[in-house]
């Protein structure tokens, strides 16, 4: 928690910030060994960041009080994500990875080797995959949380919402064996587009060449998702 990240309900009129959940003052407690009187990076999500003065610690509450938040949290990647669904524990890295890169835009997909079981798991909750993209922008000192769409069909996606998609980004496919080299250094606004753990299968790379993306590897080494996705970032942006 490089930033402490508040919630616009964890501020009073006054200019004073009250956290009460426990994991936010464990993490005070035993990581910063934060103290009364200490300046620590705060931001409020959605907002502005500054500095909070500490001035109480208590098991049930911390109180700050902030300097005006006026810096603007980092620069956002010009991406929009298509991850195929990955297993819920994959799933929850890679959703705190990507966030704290700076991805704002993020489709979960359903495609041919996405396990069905996986569009059940509890990591899904609202709550949860809120609680993984915290964790994200804690640790990259940022307040904008990004936006998950779930698509539970690969064709109804083709369909209805891969054109808009496409409309004024550059579509990119990750998938190991295409000719082309994954691009580097871009800043145009690009979809990209990361298979399963089991890959796409050839229909779905072909269907999304038909629609106008373009294939592309990473080189001959097969990545774990959430590698892959980190790697295809960097090098990309
Ligand atoms: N078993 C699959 C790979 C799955 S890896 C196969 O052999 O095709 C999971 C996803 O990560 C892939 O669908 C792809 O989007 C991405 N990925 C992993 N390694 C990659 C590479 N070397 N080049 C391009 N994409 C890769």
């Amino acid at each position: 928690m490089n930033l402490i990240l508040l919630h616009p309900d964890d501020l009073d009129q006054q200019g004073y910030a009250r956290i009460s959940d426990p994991r936010r003052l464990a993490h005070l407690r035993d990581i910063h060994r934060a103290a009364p009187g200490d300046r620590l990076t705060v931001g409020v999500q959605g907002g502005g960041m500054g500095k909070g003065a500490l001035i109480e610690l208590t098991p049930e509450q911390a109180v700050f009080a902030l300097e005006p938040l006026a810096d603007t949290p980092p620069p956002a990647l010009p991406v929009h994500l298509v991850l195929a669904l990955p297993r819920p524990r994959m799933l929850a890295r890679t959703l705190e990875h990507v966030t704290a890169l700076g991805v704002k835009e993020i489709t979960l997909l359903h495609t041919k080797r996405v396990e069905k079981s996986y569009w059940q798991s509890p990591e899904l909750l609202p709550e949860k995959i809120h609680q993984h993209l915290v964790l994200g922008l804690e640790q990259a000192r940022d307040t904008q949380l990004p936006s998950i769409t779930l698509s539970k069909g690969f064709r109804p996606f083709l369909e209805e919402q891969l054109p808009a998609l496409l409309h004024e980004r550059r579509g990119l496919v990750a998938h190991p064996g295409m000719s082309m080299e994954c691009p580097r250094g871009i800043s145009e606004n690009t979809l990209l587009l990361v298979g399963p753990e089991g890959g796409f299968i050839p229909w779905e790379v072909e269907k999304l060449l038909e629609a106008g993306c373009q294939g592309m590897h990473l080189g001959p080494r097969i990545l774990r998702v959430e590698t892959a996705v980190t790697a295809l970032l960097s090098r990309l942006f």
